[in-house]
């Protein structure tokens, strides 16, 4: 404990120096506040890991001038959408490329987090934000009030203190059910374990192999099918410059309700004929996992208190149809940011005035969109067969209509009607599509 004085006080303190903390602290200090920046890793993005792409419309919110401070980006996402794999070597390619997805700077970019994070943080710094890395905040300190006046970390003499504390921690919200802002640890239902390998192939291999025209081409493909076992899940590809990154995601309760051991499961997916030749002679260069928040909305906590605010995934702000998580993690960061600047304007850091953090949330994509799809984790949990059955009919509907039999086409069709009753009762699957569009349109 420090002594009165011997405080060590700042004007706002970011817990976590992934995006949404990173950006937070480089918002604050631009505005001229104090800003201490707090990360357990040894640097920023040490601990980080994703799959994945990350979205300039969010980046370029915050640093207009992006391009000009040479980000440490891979490739451009020139080609994305789904592929579907069938339990029969089959892959049914449904991908968008050139148009929009041409335009530059891309509408998003493969990075590496562990280098990546490191140069947002950079930005940051050079606003004026302290990083103290190597530091886990481990609680709070609150005045007889209950409102958060600082936090305490774990090392001797540790004690923090500032007026506003943003808490920015990742998917592990350990400090945001500390300060009761909800009242349940994550359910394994609404997490999904992802993990993935990057492997290193030459950079004229994977031009070929992707079909791509060059290292200013890339592709983020969502893959669904003979991925997951049948079980709620999606896998990944993304090409970087020279390398690639192939995964995929499920949901923490089968995986421990069936007792799969992940890299057995992923090396199964890595196998499938249709992936097993993209990575062919590639050298593992990183094996690892980590934890999305995939409750949606429902898993929300409360985003404000006095003296606190929660943003990015500490407070489940991941769409994980679209893969955005980044995006929403960097403007949440922005907006708690904004609040704080407002805050230290009134002098008033009460719940009453950080409330307004929600406000702006409300008013941007990020809530609209959580709320839209607020059922989607649960129609992801009851609903299976879009990540198994309906992408291997798919294959084969595509498969049987591109081939010729010989046969009159309405025996073709009732074949292809079969393929799908052999999976689904046809009224199901009518009912399927219903419940999907509901859950997608947030009807
Ligand atoms: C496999 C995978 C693929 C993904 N693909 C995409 C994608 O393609 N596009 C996309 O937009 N999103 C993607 N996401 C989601 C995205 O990575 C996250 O939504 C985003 O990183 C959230 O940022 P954040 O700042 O909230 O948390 P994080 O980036 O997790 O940062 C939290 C930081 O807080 C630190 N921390 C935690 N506790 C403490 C403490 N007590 N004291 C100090 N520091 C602490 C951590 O070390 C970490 O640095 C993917 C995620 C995964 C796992």
């Amino acid at each position: 404990m420090n002594t009165q004085d011997e405080k060590i006080r700042f004007d706002a303190i970011v817990v976590g120096a992934g995006l949404a903390g990173s950006t937070a602290a480089m918002m604050m200090a631009r505005a001229g506040l104090n800003v201490a920046l707090i990360e357990r890793g040894q640097k920023a993005g040490g601990k980080n890991y994703f799959g994945g792409a990350i979205y300039t419309h969010a980046i370029g919110e915050v640093l207009p001038d992006f391009m000009d401070r040479k980000p440490p980006f891979e490739r451009p996402v020139t080609e994305a959408g789904f592929w579907m794999l069938s339990k029969d070597g089959g892959l049914t390619k449904m991908t968008v490329q050139g148009g929009k997805l041409g335009a530059e700077p891309a509408d998003a970019y493969m990075a590496s987090r562990a280098v990546f994070d490191v140069w947002w943080a950079e930005q940051a710094q050079r606003e004026g934000a302290l990083l103290i890395p190597k530091t886990s905040v481990v609680d709070f300190i609150r005045d007889s009030a209950g409102q958060v006046i600082g936090v305490s970390t774990d090392r001797a003499q540790g004690d923090v203190y500032a007026p506003v504390v943003i808490i920015c921690e990742g998917v592990n919200n350990l400090l945001t059910q500390k300060l009761g802002l909800i009242d349940h640890d994550l359910e394994p239902a609404h997490v999904a374990l992802a993990f993935k390998q990057v492997i290193a192939l030459p950079m004229d291999t994977i031009n070929a192999r992707f079909g791509l025209p060059d290292e200013k081409h890339g592709l983020a493909a969502s893959v669904l099918g003979d991925v997951s076992l049948g079980l709620p899940g999606m896998g990944f590809v993304y090409t970087n410059n020279t390398s690639v990154s192939v995964g995929l995601g499920m949901m923490l309760d089968a995986v421990v309700e069936y007792r799969l051991k992940p890299y057995e499961v992923l090396q199964r997916y890595l196998r499938h004929p249709a992936i097993a030749p993209l990575i062919k002679g590639g050298q593992l260069m990183e094996y690892g996992a980590h934890l999305i928040p995939e409750g949606g909305y429902r898993d929300m906590p409360k985003l404000y208190t006095g003296g606190a605010m929660v943003a990015g995934d500490a407070a489940s702000m991941v769409n994980a149809l679209h893969w955005e998580g980044t995006n929403m993690a960097i403007v949440a960061g922005k907006l708690a940011a904004e609040t704080a600047i407002e805050a230290h304007k009134q002098g008033d850091f009460s719940a009453q005035a950080l409330s307004q953090y929600e406000a702006r949330l409300k008013d941007r994509f990020i809530l609209k969109d959580m709320k839209q799809y607020r059922n989607f984790a649960r129609f992801l949990e009851t609903h299976p067969e879009f990540m198994d059955a309906y992408p291997g009919f798919i294959n084969d509907a595509l498969g049987q209509f591109f081939s010729a039999y010989g046969m009159p086409k309405k025996t073709l069709f009732k074949n292809i009607l079969g393929s799908l009753t052999s999976r689904r009762q046809l009224f199901k699957a009518v009912g399927d599509m219903l419940s999907m569009g509901r859950a997608v349109m947030g009807w």
